[in-house]
């Protein structure tokens, strides 16, 4: 799991560039912290910084003060490093590998102010998710941003200025670590709005995609005229803020569109909830299981199946509400409803079909396993606690009626028939049971006659 966590994936190249650069400072080898041959170099507490943060945002959230640690140590280099002082180069020429440092012109100096801020702004946003504070991390990692996407758009367009001294590896890890804060708190707005599956967040990373392509191209194929004319300076400047020009609108109308999208969705839910189920047990109502009923009628005629109804009705109902009041009423019914639920099969489908009248389908099942689950029905209920009612007054119990779908092609016949039943069994002194029993065979019917 952890070794597919796209995070992980991004600081662990992290942490491998930044060791790597490193290893080339102590070892001499120039390539692997100046990757062009001319241009820039990563500076070493550059590097050392990425490795810091890189280490403290692998490590288990269990070590969080190790976490803050590194992170606190890599704030101090950076505060250091902005407030001017040039303390750094000193200790590093007394502590860090003094032969690459005496071959000065191997060492890059000072750490860039663009890369120190860039810097400056992932370990605060580090800070910030360490500390729950997602939505300002990601947005510090966006301010982030800016610094690499700038570098990179110099060194295609060629214009030392936006990269100044900021290598080219510098860049990739400060993508890197971008990259993972961003996948670290891609649960909150706006990269949630950004990332979402829904219309609005696919349409937003396309706008994202060519609004950054179709500039950067475009610049691209006039840049060398500007260079010629000496207004290249200028006229990367116009790509870059119309680069993020783009990005700021797609966003903030990604946010907004998913929001909307959001209440719409829930509005749905809520609505097709009102439709489909009673508010007071949360089981289907009327409407609803008579549609499933329906359905699954249609079903065990094409499967040639059996499929039963139940039809329940709680005995002396009127006795509780008139009793112990309309609340403790409906308390039973919620109460029914549950012990009805965790009584059935999955498959099966339950409803309030009236006041204190549950119907129950049971596709698939023949005349025992209905008599099985209706008489446990029964029992379960009768065996049910309901506070302030069956510590003070008598057992809740049901009468309970069915009817097989055997021989009949409609839904209402079967209900009829199951709504017989129950008339027998209130009439037979309630809290009883009664199915109808199976059609007789051809045979039997011939002999009879
Ligand atoms: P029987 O054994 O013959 O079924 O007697 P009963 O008292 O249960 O009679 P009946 O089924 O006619 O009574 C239904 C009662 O259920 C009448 C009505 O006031 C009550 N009722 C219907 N809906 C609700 C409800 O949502 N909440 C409550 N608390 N009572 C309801
Ligand atoms: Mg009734
Ligand atoms: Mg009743």
């Amino acid at each position: 799991m952890l070794f597919h966590s796209p995070p992980f994936i991004a600081l662990l190249l992290c942490f491998l560039a930044s060791s790597l650069c490193l290893f080339g400072y102590w070892s001499g080898i120039e390539w692997l912290f100046r990757p062009q041959a001319d241009g820039p170099a990563t500076n070493i507490f550059t590097a050392l910084c990425m490795l810091l943060i890189s280490v403290a945002a692998l490590l288990r959230p269990a070590l969080s003060s190790v976490k803050w640690a590194l992170l606190l140590l890599v704030l101090i280099f950076l505060l250091l490093r902005m407030s001017g002082v040039w303390l750094l180069q000193q200790i590093s020429t007394w502590f860090v590998m003094p032969a690459v440092i005496t071959d000065s012109p191997l060492f890059s100096h000072a750490m860039g102010l663009n890369t120190s801020i860039m810097l400056l702004l992932l370990v605060i946003g580090m800070g910030c998710q360490l500390w729950g504070y997602l939505r300002l991390a990601q947005a510090f990692s966006f301010v982030a941003l800016f610094f690499p996407l700038q570098a990179l758009i110099g060194y295609v367009y060629q214009i030392p200025d936006f990269y100044a001294e900021m290598s080219l590896l510098t860049v990739t890890m400060g993508l890197l670590l971008i990259l993972a804060n961003f996948l670290h708190t891609m649960q909150v707005d706006p990269l949630h709005a950004l990332m979402s599956g829904h219309l609005g967040g696919r349409l937003a990373r396309y706008q994202m995609l060519f609004g950054f392509l179709v500039p950067f191209a475009l610049g691209l194929l006039l840049v060398s005229s500007f260079i010629e004319s000496g207004l290249a300076n200028r006229f990367g400047l116009y790509v870059v803020a119309l680069i993020w020009f783009i990005f700021i609108l797609v966003t903030a109308s990604a946010v907004v569109q998913d929001k909307v999208e959001r209440s719409r969705r829930k509005m749905e839910e809520h609505l097709r909830e009102m439709a489909t189920i009673d508010p007071l047990t949360k089981l289907y109502n009327r409407r609803k299981l008579i549609e499933n009923a329906r359905h699954e009628l249609e079903l065990s005629k094409r499967t040639d199946t059996t499929m039963w109804g139940l039809l329940l009705d709680v005995d002396n109902f009127k006795l509780i509400n008139d009793t112990a009041g309309h609340a403790m009423g409906d308390k039973v019914l919620v109460e029914l409803a549950r012990v009805i639920s965790s009584a059935v099969r999955k498959i099966d489908h339950v409803g309030r079909i009236g006041g204190e009248e549950f119907a129950i389908v049971l596709p698939g099942t023949d005349r025992d396993g209905a008599l099985t689950v209706a008489e446990n029905l029964r029992e379960k209920v009768a065996a049910m606690w309901v506070p302030g009612w069956t510590d003070s007054y008598s057992p809740i119990t049901v009468s309970i009626g069915g009817a097989s779908s055997e021989g009949r092609v409609t839904l209402e016949t079967i209900y009829t028939a199951a709504d017989e039943q129950l008339y027998a069994a209130k009439h037979n002194g309630r809290n009883r049971v009664e199915l109808e029993p199976d059609p007789q065979p051809d045979w039997e019917l011939a002999r009879q006659n």
